[in-house]
């Protein structure tokens, strides 16, 4: 049985909490689809952690942790992190990576920082990862598999054919310095013995897993908004956010994914530059992210202050819409007992007329939010384990953007830990 857990909206709704809450009764986790340039917070009782290639199953010893052939691989990263970790007392997690994923080179880091640089002011607000780089190159055909790595006449012949295109590039366009075949192959085989305890041929491993009823979870990063076919282009990520990218990424049927949880933060945030319809500025804007997340919406890998918003009826419709959504988990609820009132963004006016339907991006720079005023609740909900003891109005707040969205919201999470979590029976889950 698969179950993903995916971000409807543009990420950073908690699905790095969720993940790890469904952790508790799953076999296996899997990352299937980007890279370390965005992260997950979680906090458990090993303390507070920011996992950027790890899926967030790395902290419980019954599971089995995956990085799929879909995810962008920085190997030095990963093996920071694994240190990172077990450096706290985490048990060594048991981590596999795929045969078939393809690795983040030390150029494409340095192309994604020269092409910003570039842009200037066009820049797309990159975290410089990398991650763009490295998709068009997988694209490209002359991108680096893991499997590759092992094979050494292989590597030797590509690395230097690659260069050749790689330093015309960086003397040409960015008149920056060249880079050395020798020492790039070097640096592969610093990789190839990082990398070698974990690698494995993960399609095989799941097929195995799926017959012997072994439960896996999909970990999805960004959201649906982010996409690059359904998102917001091209202020997108280079892969795919989809629940449907799961099977690809993983390396699974299709038909497997049995529930796909959509995780929905209860306001909106952003990271990046393009268009967010719902935005908000100034002190109002300034409260609601020092409030945020478990200690500001700042980015946790880059530090960055996000952007703030209104929930947003429209494209958290559209979002659930796209990512298949069986349940929505919705989040950070606890954070909006400040506010006597709280907007909500139910509809978009672009050109005069309102709808409801999440438009392409050429219309959606022109949407102007339509607001609907609800009441604050004016209490603090954290430690409430069980639906009825919510306050009439957070319910009234959670029962309205349901019927807005139109899907099941039967997780509510009101605070940063495993525990803080109610579940509710919804008259839309069929
Ligand atoms: P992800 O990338 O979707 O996993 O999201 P992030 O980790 O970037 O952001 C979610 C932030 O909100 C993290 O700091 C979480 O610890 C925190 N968080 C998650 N769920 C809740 C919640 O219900 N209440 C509060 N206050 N914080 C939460």
């Amino acid at each position: 049985m698969v179950k993903a857990v995916v971000g409807a909206n543009w990420g950073d709704e908690g699905k790095g909490k969720i993940t790890d809450m469904m952790a508790e009764s799953a076999d296996i986790i899997v990352r299937f689809q980007g890279g370390a340039n965005a992260g997950h917070t979680i906090v458990n009782n090993y303390g507070k952690f920011a996992l950027h290639t790890l899926p967030s199953g790395v902290f419980y010893s019954h599971t089995t942790s995956i990085i799929g052939n879909g995810v962008a691989l920085n190997i030095p990263v990963l093996m920071e992190e694994i240190k990172s970790i077990t450096d706290r007392n985490v048990p060594m997690p048991r981590i596999l990576v795929s045969d078939r994923a393809q690795i983040v080179m030390p150029y494409h880091i340095l192309f994604d920082q020269y092409e910003e640089e570039r842009l200037g002011k066009k820049s797309f607000g990159s975290t410089q990862s990398g991650i763009a780089p490295f998709y068009s190159d997988k694209y490209a055909k002359i991108g680096f598999q893991v499997s590759e790595l092992f094979d050494e006449q292989t590597l030797r012949e590509k690395v230097y054919r690659i260069l050749e295109t790689k330093n015309i590039l960086l003397s040409q366009l960015y008149h920056k310095k060249t880079m050395e075949g020798g020492e790039l192959l070097a640096t592969l085989h610093e990789y190839r013995d990082m990398i070698a305890p974990y690698v494995c041929d993960v399609s095989a491993f799941l097929d195995k897993a799926l017959k012997e009823g072994k439960t896996i979870l999909l970990e999805g990063q960004l959201g649906t908004l982010k996409d690059p076919d359904h998102g917001i282009y091209p202020m997108v990520t280079s892969s795919s956010t989809l629940a449907a990218y799961g099977a690809i990424g993983a390396g699974i049927p299709p038909y497997e994914i049995k529930e796909i949880i959509t995780v929905c933060k209860a306001y909106s945030s952003a990271v990046g530059a393009g268009a967010f319809v719902s935005e908000i500025f100034g002190e109002e804007a300034d409260e609601l992210r020092r409030r945020g997340g478990d200690g500001g919406e700042f980015g946790a890998t880059t530090g960055r202050p996000r952007r703030m918003g209104w929930f947003d009826c429209v494209a958290s419709k559209y979002g659930c819409r796209l990512q298949g959504t069986t349940d929505v988990a919705f989040t950070v609820l606890d954070v909006l007992g400040y506010l006597d009132e709280i907007p909500v963004c139910t509809g978009y006016e672009i050109d005069g007329e309102v709808t409801t339907d999440f438009p392409v991006t050429t219309k959606l720079e022109k949407a102007k939010p339509v607001l609907t005023v609800l009441p604050g609740w004016k209490c603090d909900i954290r430690g409430i384990r069980s639906y009825e003891e919510l306050p009439e109005n957070c319910r009234r707040y959670i029962e309205f953007i349901e019927q807005q969205i139109g899907y099941p919201i039967t997780m509510v999470s009101n605070g940063p830990g495993r525990e803080d979590i109610i579940y509710r029976e919804s008259p839309l889950k069929k």
